[in-house]
């Protein structure tokens, strides 16, 4: 099976990834190349480490143990399960942690294997998702991490945009340095890594306004992608287009824009509305809802019209496209971040690599 496809450039990605390294670097800030978006494809994580990442980060125990042979240390981005606690101490150097029983756990794992895991306590700023969010709550689980064999507090950190959509500022940010130095000024301890975020932290990197203290960040649309998040605004000297999605149009005909007979629902149980747009050339591709979300790709050619689609089926709208199109032809899309991931992630949608 050749179709449907996504073509990765390597290159594109390398290049994406040294230039946003750089621009962290000139700051005093290292990236953990962020790779669950591409399920830790090892050509693409190569592509990452040819880039300059200082570290490999996944949300999933599965792809850093696809990592395995690969020397450099590996964050676990997700809070990891009590269930996990053996895997996460194996295949990750370090994990983020927000609570004190999993950390137990993780601790009671490395005195077994006679081997020392590293924390970074992640701290809520607002967005609501993972974290500890009272100052009492932090301090009494830094005291109880400092007592645990086999654990390392390497440092804090946190992670904004992903529930709350709470953008990163160096208000926020702030907070975390403050935390560092309270921190050492109780425990005598100094942290190694200041966590300041994602690929929607980066705009406070090129506006040179990250706050001082910050050295991590941990990056993966703006590098698969060229852009910041925080805002959505593409990166001077990066790619868009490492990822791109071919299928293949097996059906191509003149027929209404309105469906004919009485509308009930459609096989995903919504009720479908439509545009009349009169006799239209409609073009159906392999390839569907099991692989791809529809708002999660853009037709490169900028003429055709996403109309819909099933579990297998893509449906298009051709009309006004300058090019002749016949069955058998291969449509390009580009991906935004959503769409990268459900094509890698499909078993159905082959990759292949420029
Ligand atoms: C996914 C994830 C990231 C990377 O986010 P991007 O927006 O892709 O840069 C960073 N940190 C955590 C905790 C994540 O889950």
């Amino acid at each position: 099976m050749e179709y449907p496809r996504i073509k990765i450039n390597l290159e594109k990605v390398r290049k994406n990834t040294e230039t946003i390294v750089n621009r962290c670097d000139n700051l005093g800030i290292s990236v953990a190349g962020v790779t669950k978006v591409f399920c830790a494809d090892l050509k693409i994580v190569k592509a990452y480490m040819d880039g300059g990442v200082s570290y490999l980060a996944d949300s999933r125990i599965q792809n850093l143990m696809n990592l395995e042979d690969i020397d450099i240390s590996k964050i676990l981005l997700r809070l990891p399960m009590i269930s996990e606690a053996e895997e996460v101490v194996q295949y990750a150097d370090i994990s983020l942690n927000s609570e004190i029983e999993t950390i137990k756990a993780l601790s009671k794992i490395a005195i077994e294997k006679n081997t020392v895991h590293k924390i970074i306590l992640m701290i809520d700023l607002g967005d609501l998702r993972e974290g500890l969010f009272k100052d009492e709550d932090i301090y009494t689980t830094v005291e109880e991490v400092l007592k645990l064999e086999g654990i390392e507090l390497m440092g804090i950190g946190t992670n904004l945009t992903c529930y709350g959509g709470i953008i990163p500022r160096q208000e926020n940010l702030s907070r975390l340095v403050e935390l560092k130095k309270c921190i050492a000024r109780r425990y005598g301890i100094e942290l190694e890594i200041i966590s300041g975020g994602n690929s929607s932290s980066l705009h406070l990197v090129f506006e040179n306004k990250i706050p001082e203290g910050i050295n991590q960040l941990r990056l993966g649309e703006s590098l698969v992608l060229g852009r910041e998040t925080a805002f959505g605004n593409r990166i001077d000297g990066t790619f868009d287009d490492a990822f791109i999605l071919e299928v293949e149009a097996i059906e191509l005909k003149d027929k209404p824009s309105v469906p004919i007979g009485e509308i009930g629902i459609d096989a995903f149980g919504n009720k479908p509305e439509f545009i009349d747009r009169g006799i239209r050339k409609r073009m159906i591709c392999a390839i569907g809802k099991q692989d791809i979300d529809l708002g999660d790709i853009a037709p490169l050619d900028e003429d055709i019209i996403i109309l819909g689609g099933s579990s297998d089926h893509l449906i298009l709208d051709v009309t006004d496209s300058k090019i002749e199109y016949k069955v058998g032809d291969k449509i390009k899309f580009k991906l935004k971040y959503g769409g990268i991931l459900k094509a890698m992630t499909s078993i159905y949608v082959k990759k292949i690599y420029v």
